[in-house]
């Protein structure tokens, strides 16, 4: 028989690892953005086109390349930066494999253009697929430009699994702000689709800090800082209340560099002690300078874990030096936050209402169901009493601040709660429906429009009573809008800020949301005030309502649609029980059906 095994072409091996080193346009941001460190850049520029789909482009005034270099530069395993093993243990550098010029040139069409300080021309290499198509000199300024076009167009596969747009970015701006916080003696600047999105001049760590993330982390950071012979640690830590249930803008870094350790998190949170609310993470910006042969950084590219010899050591530092600034500040557990003086004394940011845990507006000695229960079951009349009773009720007891939902899950969690409404069977029909047997009734409920009427009554409940966004946002969320859609969500702003959006205006026709109501998919959070914007727009022209019911209006339109259909059964059990103790459940705002109850005695007469 014939012999099977061949090598295979460099184009096609390098095609391979490519995917390996770059995933998506962000690992091209990283690889390039780091490798302008390296060359000591003082200054980079980072150009997007489409999130980097079409273009991607860094420019640095670092040390530029020879030509021989620049050519090398794309081989694999081509490196400035170790020559022997041994060279990994001493490595300050971010790159050392040689491997990422070479995986993006298999996977893009590439242009380098680079100059070194003293030569008189540079050199311009056009290299698609790992091919070298041209190169010639170019006079070019000193430092590199990479353009990288055109990302995964010899590997439709890999283009196909590409996030939209919006997510994309944000993967790349997550990329350029742990290299920008790394790094705050370089400026940044980014251009997105043409226009300056970001500019970031050189300075100090927390400038950078308050430059990347905003004002409000100015007043809500405290330093740290613990000289041992193990570790350098330096940064800050955010005040208790800074804290945020995503565990939004926790960043380690050693020597410069972006790492995760579960490890470090816990040494963190355990030094925070019973300050933190439950379930809730403060932000922190811990550098750690450390004798490189104490690390190891030689593991896979793209992951961000780095191995310390003295990890227990270190731990136990970082715990003790953020103890030390916790305990410096003052910041004990006894300190009254809901006193207002001693609160807008700390914080000069945007203060609404203290975290306090929430009041439940519980009248355990009423039970909407009980009469129910207890009645032979065709009189229909006193059922429907019932049911008005309880909103009744449920509305005069309600106090400042309370939410349908709280109601609801306090109902399910009371220690009295034996009859408590309970969910005996539910089902979910076509993704659209669900049909729910709660206490002795048959419910069939439209998820979208139940979901929206939810929402609705939730908004327009909390006017008046500002909500403290509940979710911070990961990396600030920007919305750019027309002149017009930008004006009219200017002139809603107030309110909006009320249902608990952190949203802020950012330069021209752009805004920056740092947070969003508890009841809001945070993921979809750009998409959802995109549409509202427009859908309030349309609104407004038809509609006569007050501003307020108006936005309750159309946020809850716009976030309802946003439901993912496929539900788990404690999703749609949870759903059933807030549907139908809601005021109103069984229509829209606009007077759909959003639910159709069926009794048994209707059964009956069918049957019949
Ligand atoms: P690594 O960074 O691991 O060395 P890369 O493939 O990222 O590997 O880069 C290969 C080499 O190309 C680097 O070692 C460096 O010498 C050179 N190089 C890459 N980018 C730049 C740049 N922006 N300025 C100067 N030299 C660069
Ligand atoms: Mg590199």
């Amino acid at each position: 028989m014939a012999d099977i095994i061949h090598l295979l072409p460099d184009s096609v091996a390098n095609q391979i690892a490519a995917g390996e080193v770059v995933q998506r346009p962000a690992s091209v941001v990283k690889e390039l953005v780091e490798n302008a460190i390296d060359a000591h850049a003082t200054e980079i520029t980072i150009a997007i086109i489409d999130a980097g789909r079409t273009s991607i482009q860094i420019s640095d005034n670092g040390v530029g390349m020879s030509e021989t270099d620049a050519r090398m530069a794309f081989e694999r395993h081509a490196t400035s930066k170790i020559s022997d093993a041994a060279d990994i243990f001493k490595i300050r550098s971010m790159g050392f494999r040689g491997e990422a010029l070479a995986s993006i040139a298999a996977v893009s069409q590439t242009e380098l253009k680079t100059k070194q300080k003293d030569a008189e021309l540079g050199t311009k290499i056009i290299i698609a697929g790992s091919k070298i198509e041209s190169q010639e000199p170019d006079a070019c300024p000193q430092g590199t430009t990479f353009t990288v076009k055109n990302l995964f167009f010899n590997t439709p596969a890999r283009r196909k699994f590409l996030k939209s747009n919006q997510t994309e970015f944000n993967y790349i701006l997550a990329e350029i702000y742990q290299t920008a916080l790394a790094n705050p003696d370089v400026a940044f600047t980014i251009i997105k689709d043409g226009d300056l999105y970001a500019k970031y001049p050189k300075s100090n760590h927390k400038q950078r800090i308050v430059n990347i993330f905003g004002k409000q982390m100015d007043k809500g950071l405290l330093p740290i800082e613990d000289d041992s012979s193990i570790v350098k640690i330096h940064g800050f830590i955010g005040v208790p209340e800074m804290a945020r249930k995503t565990g939004a803008h926790q960043f380690f870094f050693v020597n410069n560099r972006f790492f995760r350790q579960k490890s470090f998190l816990g040494s963190v949170i355990r030094a925070y002690g019973n300050l933190l609310p439950p379930k809730e993470y403060p932000p922190f910006f811990i550098y750690l300078e450390i004798d490189p042969a104490e690390i190891d950084v030689n593991i896979h590219p793209t992951k961000t874990e780095i191995k310390f010899a003295e990890e227990f050591n270190i731990c136990q530092l970082l715990e003790a030096s953020i103890k030390c600034t916790i305990g410096k500040n003052n910041i004990v557990p006894s300190l009254d936050f809901s006193d207002e003086a001693n609160y807008s004394d700390m914080f000069s940011f945007k203060t609404s209402d203290p975290v306090k845990p929430p009041t439940i507006p519980y009248n355990p000695s009423y039970n909407p169901f009980k009469s129910q229960n207890e009645a032979s079951y065709p009189n229909t009349h006193s059922n429907e009493r019932n049911w008005e009773k309880l909103f009744e009720d449920y509305q005069n007891n309600k106090t400042e601040n309370q939410q349908i939902i709280e109601f609801s899950s306090s109902m399910n969690n009371h220690e009295n709660a034996d009859n408590a409404p309970h969910v005996e069977f539910c089902t979910q029909i076509q993704k659209k429906y669900i049909l729910a047997y709660v206490s002795g009734k048959i419910y069939i409920i439209d998820i979208k429009r139940a979901h929206y009427r939810l929402l609705y009554d939730t908004f327009y409940d909390n006017f008046n009573h500002t909500q403290e966004p509940s979710q911070q946002t990961l990396i600030p969320i920007r919305i750019d809008l027309t002149a017009d859609e930008a004006e009219t969500l200017q002139t809603i702003l107030p309110q909006v800020r009320e249902l608990g959006f952190d949203i802020e205006e950012f330069g021209k026709n752009s805004f920056v949301v740092n947070g969003v109501p508890s009841n809001i998919d945070i993921s979809e959070a750009q998409q959802l005030i995109t549409d509202f914007i427009t859908n309030f727009e349309e609104s407004n022209k038809t509609i006569q309502d007050s501003v307020q019911e108006q936005i309750a209006r159309t946020l809850a339109k716009s976030a309802s649609l946003f439901r993912n259909p496929t539900m788990s059964k404690e999703e749609m059990e949870q759903f059933v029980l807030q549907v139908i103790q809601n005021k109103s459940f069984t229509i829209t705002p606009e007077g759909q059906i959003a639910t159709i109850i069926v009794e048994p005695e209707d059964l009956l007469k069918k049957f019949n």
